[in-house]
């Protein structure tokens, strides 16, 4: 057996999210609020019209760049509801989800110890994905300013070699969005230093109330945002894998290098049935949006009945309580939470050092499960010993 491997893989821990889960696969009734997935599967409309196009025989490989059909979709999408224009040409590229883009980008901007501001607790993906990519995370705790982060703290963090900054709003692990006003403090930072702003908007659709800022929206920012979008959540498409960035054709180019050769393009069915989402899909999206806005609310008052407090979410599919009243850390109480009263949540920690203290729920569950894991919780914190 060869035992060379490479020391860059072997220095990025797993997924925090997915070791949990290892846990989580062979009990039995467990009820669980893991992994962040939509519980609706994806509107009939949609895939139909993957059924059709298998039908009619379109299974070729596409533009590296996308369909042309679904860059016109996206671009209106983008324009209608975020009021950003993009050239199809050369300023869309289409990804095998958000995560391929995000491994795109910083292997396209990043040269060896190039600083990236990350505040955490964060989406699993990014830290190990700069890392990856040579660059150093330099993290920007948002445990102690309300879950948003803090222009002033990203200013103290910002050095010569800072090259990028990630938000990601309505936020994954937290659910909360990032004010107007906190955006428009971040943008002339991004201005005065010259950096990009790697905006993960993927649940901007679910965002509960109207008024979603994209980044790329706010004054001189479009030319250096890149904006990250997909279909995963907002149209329940996870297992299609398609997302898409829209940024200066100057970074897509180069992100398009890497994907035509390590990707070529995405699942062309899925394709054909994202451009159909994105043209015909926003009836479908309020109504699974009205439905995760009313579980959250439940699953909130319900955590802040037992004395967990939780902030009610922006939007998105998550709540975040606060656990530390039981004395347990976020491990432990996800773990005997498990064992005890059969509920699987994600420990704070998967996210970051800065998530202890908090566990991730995800209310994208059938209610009656929701709120029977939300009784089981109730129970178990009157006694977590
Ligand atoms: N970004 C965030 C914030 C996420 O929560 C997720 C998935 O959970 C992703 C990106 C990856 O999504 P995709 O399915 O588009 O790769």
């Amino acid at each position: 057996m060869i035992n060379e491997f490479s020391d860059r893989i072997d220095k990025i821990p797993s997924s925090g999210i997915r070791t949990f889960f290892d846990l989580v696969e062979n009990a039995k009734d467990i009820i669980s609020l893991g992994v962040g997935e939509p519980d609706f599967s994806t509107p009939w409309f949609i895939r139909d019209e993957a059924i059709y196009a298998l039908e009619k025989g379109y299974t070729t490989y596409t533009s590296n760049l996308g369909l042309l059909e679904l860059r016109k979709a996206i671009a209106s999408y983008v324009e209608r509801l975020y009021a950003v224009s993009y050239n199809i040409e050369n300023e869309i590229l289409v990804t095998n989800g958000v995560s391929e883009a995000v491994d795109l980008i910083f292997r396209s901007i990043l040269n060896a110890g190039d600083e990236v501001i990350l505040p955490t607790p964060m989406y699993v993906c990014y830290q190990p994905l700069i890392t990856l990519a040579g660059g150093t995370v330099v993290p920007c705790n948002m445990a102690d300013t309300g879950f948003s982060p803090d222009p002033d703290r990203i200013a103290s963090l910002i050095t010569k070699k800072t090259k990028a900054i990630v938000l990601c709003y309505p936020h994954n692990p937290t659910g909360m969005s990032i004010s107007k006003s906190t955006l428009k403090k971040i943008a002339e930072l991004a201005e005065k230093h010259d950096l990009w702003v790697i905006s993960d908007e993927i649940y901007a659709e679910l965002q509960f109330e109207p008024g979603f800022v994209s980044f790329a929206n706010l004054p001189k920012m479009k030319k250096r945002t890149v904006l990250l979008n997909g279909l995963s959540k907002s149209h329940a498409m996870t297992g299609w894998r398609v997302g898409f960035m829209c940024a200066p054709k100057e970074l897509v180019s180069r992100c398009l290098k890497i994907h035509q050769y390590a990707a070529m393009c995405v699942s062309s069915a899925s394709q054909y049935a994202a451009a159909e989402a994105l043209k015909h899909g926003d009836s479908a999206v309020t109504k699974m949006r009205k439905s995760y806005h009313q579980r959250a609310q439940l699953f909130t008052d319900a955590m802040n009945d037992c004395g967990l407090s939780t902030m009610m979410p922006d939007g998105g599919l998550y709540c975040f309580p606060d656990i530390r009243k039981t004395g347990l850390s976020s491990l432990e109480f996800a773990t005997k939470l498990l064992h005890k009263h059969k509920v699987a949540v994600v420990p704070g920690t998967a996210f970051g050092e800065e998530g202890e203290g908090y566990v991730r729920c995800c209310i994208a569950t059938q209610l009656n499960d929701l709120m029977k894991a939300a009784k089981r919780i109730q129970s178990f914190v009157k006694d977590p010993a």
